[in-house]
């Protein structure tokens, strides 16, 4: 028997967040997940869904607001739901997200939960990504962009987002304007038709160099001279202009051909001391200041002394593997994207780190092949994507040489999964420590420590 009803209200106490960001209740044993809520809210909940074993709610009414409840310091947030997390104080969000990482090492992993020792969060939360990708559409007969609202393509009009950097704003309005005097449309999804689809806009914190890429769905952008000179007029920082074209009626952010319109076709950052080149396809952790954090703690855990040799598994341009390069014998990259892998090449040249040394291909196939080529990896760095990494990657590891192994992961629940895996293959966990890299959202980053058993 399910003890609630479609459409009826109910007052309930929110008790924990989920790994999505949604408030947790219970009903007679029965879990609700509701949006927007902080633990210890007291609610009037509207139940909108009824599953067998969960169901989701929507607040009606906040009855006794949560101590870590605060106003949401953006306009937007409401509508936008891209900082779900958001109505919650700095620190409250980072109890929550280490709540999280301990709950899925406990739950999913079968591991004591506390080991995850603590959450390093960041002093400034504002304006921290150096990415943006902004979508275009026509909101009121008027060009807009903004972000499309929580699980729709509805766009809402937004330029003065809380965690992208100050230079987006001045970049949406030069592009609007040109747009408006070259009367170049927007691209409509429904239609196909149309130019304009996004802008993307990344920035190097420590060089404060700007790329601006404009995504079309046609193969040339008329008087783009004009584009050039109204974002030239904005800030002598921006240093490379990029039209990219997607002719395809797919939602990929990028399509694969870029034309430079002006300046350079990459712009420089520097992260952790070393120089990254960075292409509109490249990808580049988004929040440096944190990254910084992460890799130190990643590379202090490996335990480095200088004479490893160390694998860095899913190292796209090398980032890791160069800062790692320092404090150890030879460093090997793999990784699936082979511009990434020719990125990851370059920047170890011009980095001086000729210790390096990359692969492109998928990991399951290239760690087992190294292996058999007579690499004795000591210590692994392992930082893949959300669905985590595989059995094969992981059990060639295990069958080799190396007797520690760090992993970086964006995902707790696929992180769990794995360690249990390294478990049953013969290695333990240390020591886990989370970093917050996306502050205001659900995301959180998990550093681990899993060393051989017998070794
Ligand atoms: N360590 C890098 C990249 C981490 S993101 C950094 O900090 O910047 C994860 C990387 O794994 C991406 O570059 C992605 O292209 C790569 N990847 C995804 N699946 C893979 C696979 N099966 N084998 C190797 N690399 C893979």
């Amino acid at each position: 028997m399910i003890p609630v009803e479609k459409n009826k209200e109910y007052e309930v106490e929110i008790e924990s967040i989920s790994s999505d960001g949604n408030g947790i209740a219970h009903i007679e044993g029965y879990t609700v997940f509701i949006p927007a809520c902080a633990i210890g809210d007291r609610i009037r909940v509207k139940i909108v869904k009824v599953n067998k074993t969960y169901g989701f709610g929507r607040i009606e009414e906040i009855l006794e607001s949560s101590k870590s409840r605060k106003v949401p310091e953006c306009a937007h947030y409401k509508r936008c739901g891209g900082c779900n997390l958001m109505h919650m104080d700095y620190r409250s969000q980072l109890d929550v997200k280490l709540a999280i990482v301990r709950d899925a090492i406990s739950r999913i992993g079968g591991e004591d939960g506390g080991k995850v020792e603590r959450i390093i969060g960041m002093n400034d939360i504002r304006g921290y990504r150096n990415k943006m990708v902004f979508p275009c559409d026509m909101v009121d007969g008027e060009i807009q962009f903004g972000f499309y609202a929580n699980r729709s393509h509805d766009l809402v009009p937004i330029d003065d987002c809380f965690i992208s950097d100050e230079i987006s704003k001045p970049v949406l309005g030069a592009v609007k304007e040109y747009m408006q005097k070259t009367n170049t449309p927007v691209y409509d999804e429904k239609t196909k038709k149309g130019e304009i689809r996004r802008v993307f806009i990344r920035k190097g914190f420590s060089t404060g160099e700007v790329m601006v890429v404009i995504c079309s769905a046609k193969k040339a952008l008329r008087n783009s001279d004009i584009l050039v000179e109204l974002l030239r007029g904005i800030s002598e920082n921006i240093k490379s202009i990029v039209l990219n074209i997607n002719t395809k009626p797919n939602n990929l952010v990028l399509g694969d051909k870029n034309v430079t319109l002006w300046g350079k076709d990459y712009i420089e950052d520097i992260l952790c001391g070393f120089r990254y080149k960075i292409s509109p396809h490249s990808f580049f952790q988004v929040n440096p200041v944190q990254t910084e954090v992460l890799y130190n703690t990643a590379i202090e855990m490996a335990g480095l002394t200088g004479n490893e040799n160390l694998l860095d598994i899913y190292s796209g341009i090398g980032t890791i593997s160069i800062t790692a390069s320092e404090y150890a014998k030879e460093v090997i990259g793999v990784e699936i994207v082979e511009q990434a892998v020719i990125d990851a090449k370059e920047n170890a040249k011009l980095n001086s780190a000729n210790n390096c040394s990359f692969y492109a291909g998928e990991a399951e196939k290239i760690v087992p092949v190294l292996m058999e080529n007579g690499f004795l990896p000591d210590v692994a760095i392992i930082d893949p994507p959300r669905k985590g990494s595989d059995e094969v990657t992981l059990s060639a590891l295990a069958n080799s040489s190396v007797d520690r192994i760090v992993y970086v992961s964006c995902n707790p629940a696929t992180l769990a999964r794995d360690v249990r895996y390294l478990v049953e293959c013969g290695f333990e966990l240390d020591k886990a420590v989370a970093v917050d890299m996306f502050p205001n959202t659900c995301h959180v980053e998990t550093v681990i420590l899993m060393s051989r058993v017998d070794g």
